[in-house]
């Protein structure tokens, strides 16, 4: 079977054998549980953002591609407040609160010219802190914007939804175009991208290429495995049956039809999953501090255990993808890394010309997820969690997550381990 893979992932310092049973016996029905609490079930997304690239595109009216929103009363209190307002004191509010004790023994004819200074101040100190999340930020997110509503991820599963043809033709050929980070010498991308001449690229654009290959093949993997088999004749009225679709798989990733490169786009999927689970690796200090604060109590409590768990299951694995090899400190390797960043934040924002609703969604998510991993890893934010294991003694908020990015982080790993699983069924139907 061309999906039965050998040897070490590129790269990395693991096989794919040890990847496929650690993956398939211990995380996968971990995080199919876990995937399951309120907190990361809810998913806060604008999926109405005009796409920034291009203006022609229709959207998918294809009912599949249809994404039913959470009306306000039905997502739990605590995380419409997103964080218990005693944990989240965040400067802003701690200033506001000293400027009006501060006031209350000043003359009343004051209070009015206190306030506009402190509303001046503060809108500059939120100004700055957005800077500077921003300035370390892989992903555009949309937990604050006003138009993001809630979705329940379970109602909306990621699944085949007949999006194709040109519009996502045009938007993957874009993300791929992101990865030329500098013209280079008789270098020509249809020619690299069909050949994947990838020895031609420094190790950081080829990690960049196989992210994105990998969450490409993991895509894909998911509208095979969850394929629309049928519906009207032979079936209940209005019945749909989905489930795996072999010819669409083989289709899509046998080396006959895909010029040999199929096997490669699988490995990448492998690729991936080693770099979300380094992240996730090293944040586990931060994470096993986390509240996971939806406002039911049992059920936090519930949630903080399972975290606990499967970040032990995931510590005792190793790390198998090295992140301090890339980027050194010459002035020409901090400039690569801001060019890294700002072509995966491009990559997030591509996300809003993406024509099917549904697609769009998991699109999203998915994106922001490896764009948080991507935060840990290389914003030097979560560097001194690994000395420094007492996070008492440092200052809280430089190692604050938004809930979005945590809630995607979690979420798309999940699906890079749910494609790791259905591969292997696939690899059983084969046979
Ligand atoms: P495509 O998958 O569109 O690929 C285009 C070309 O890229 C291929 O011809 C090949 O040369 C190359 N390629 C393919 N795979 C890889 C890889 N892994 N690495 C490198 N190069 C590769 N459809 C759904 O049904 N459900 C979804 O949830 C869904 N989500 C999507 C999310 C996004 C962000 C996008 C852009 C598309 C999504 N789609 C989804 C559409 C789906 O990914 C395909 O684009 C579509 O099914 C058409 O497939 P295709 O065979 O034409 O090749």
């Amino acid at each position: 079977c061309f999906c039965q893979l050998y040897g070490t992932i590129d790269e990395c310092s693991c096989n794919i054998d040890t990847v496929d049973h650690f993956n398939n016996v211990r995380v996968y029905p971990r995080l199919k549980s876990l995937l399951l609490k309120d907190y990361f079930r809810f998913y806060k997304v604008n999926l109405k953002r005009p796409c920034p690239f291009w203006s022609d595109d229709s959207k998918c009216a294809m009912k599949d591609c249809h994404v039913q929103t959470c009306p306000p009363e039905e997502i739990p209190e605590g995380l419409k407040g997103q964080r218990r307002p005693s944990v989240s004191a965040g400067p802003s509010q701690k200033y506001s609160k000293r400027t009006n004790e501060d006031c209350e023994t000043h003359h009343n004819d004051l209070d009015y010219l206190n306030k506009t200074i402190s509303e001046k101040v503060q809108k500059d100190m939120q100004m700055w802190e957005a800077y500077d999340d921003a300035t370390d930020n892989f992903c555009v997110l949309d937990e604050n914007d006003q138009e993001a509503e809630y979705v329940d991820l379970l109602l909306n599963p990621e699944r085949y939804t007949g999006y194709s043809g040109e519009s996502a033709h045009r938007v993957w050929t874009s993300i791929y175009l992101e990865n030329c980070f500098r013209p280079k010498k008789s270098f020509s991308f249809n020619s690299y991208i069909q050949s994947h001449k990838l020895n031609e690229l420094c190790l950081e654009e080829r990690v960049f290429y196989r992210s994105v290959s990998g969450l490409h093949a993991s895509i894909n993997t998911h509208l095979c495995a969850d394929y629309l088999l049928g519906n009207g004749n032979g079936f209940a009225l209005g019945k749909t049956k989905w489930g795996p679709n072999l010819e669409e798989f083989r289709r899509r990733f046998s080396p006959e039809t895909t010029n040999g490169e199929g096997p490669n786009w699988l490995r990448n999927l492998y690729f991936i999953y080693l770099v979300e689970l380094r992240a996730l690796a090293k944040a586990a200090p931060y994470l096993e501090r986390e509240e996971f604060y939806t406002g039911d109590e049992s059920n936090d409590w519930d949630t903080q255990m399972a975290v606990k768990d499967l970040l032990n299951v995931i510590k005792s694995f190793g790390d198998h993808f090295d992140e301090t090899t890339m980027f050194g400190d010459t002035e020409q390797a901090v400039k690569l890394k801001q060019e890294f960043r700002q072509h995966f934040r491009n990559i997030t924002r591509i996300m809003d010309c993406v024509g099917c609703d549904k697609c769009r969604l998991w699109g999203k998510l998915q994106t922001n997820g490896l764009g948080t991993a991507l935060k840990i890893l290389f914003s030097g934010k979560f560097d001194r969690l690994i000395d420094n294991r007492s996070l008492d003694s440092l200052n809280k908020k430089e190692f604050q997550l938004q809930r979005s990015e945590i809630v995607s982080l979690i979420n798309a790993f999940g699906r890079l381990s749910n494609s790791i699983y259905k591969l292997d069924d696939f690899r059983q139907m084969m046979r």
